[in-house]
């Protein structure tokens, strides 16, 4: 290795949140997103299905989707289509999983296919997350708008019209 034209030892920017290259973030975001679509698919709610994906440092350290509690019926919804209380959303299943590990996801970068609510937004900001990526917006915006008060950085990552 010869020195001055060599790439830095770490690809990130100092702050580890992106990638200096604009188009291979993009690469990312998109593959980390379609990913938390996937994900999203394993959730047994009806009404509407959400999948989040934690990045920390260019690594997967916690993945969620919408769902009861660990031990409870899967079942979401009541006999009425009403979303039972203690559905836990994806975001706080993912945050939580992290929770119960020895890692924690201080400036790390949540996905997620749906903008946060108001409840999750609270708890995206007190678990250290720095960067949001999300597809669809939830019909409150107050949790975004808490986010960006609180310096998360938000990106929405808007579907590719091409195949
Ligand atoms: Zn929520």
């Amino acid at each position: 290795m010869t020195g001055a034209h060599c790439a830095p030892t770490d690809p990130m920017q100092q702050d580890s949140l992106v990638y200096s290259d604009a188009k291979k973030q993009e690469r990312y975001d998109r593959a980390y997103m379609r990913m938390a679509q996937e994900w999203s698919r394993l959730s047994h709610c009806t009404r509407k299905k959400v999948g989040a994906l934690i990045v920390k440092e260019g690594m997967i350290i916690s993945d969620g989707y919408n769902g009861t509690p660990t031990g409870f019926p899967n079942d979401c919804e009541d006999a009425n289509g009403t979303t039972l209380w203690y559905v836990l959303h994806a975001e706080a299943n993912a945050i939580m999983k992290v929770a119960r590990s020895t890692n924690n996801a201080r400036e790390a970068t949540l996905y997620l296919t749906h903008s946060p609510c108001k409840e999750c937004s609270k708890l995206i900001l007190q678990a250290g997350i720095k960067r949001l990526v999300y597809q669809e917006a939830y019909k409150d915006p107050a949790g975004l708008a808490l986010l960006q008060e609180g310096g998360v950085s938000i990106h929405h990552l808007h579907e590719r019209i091409s195949s």
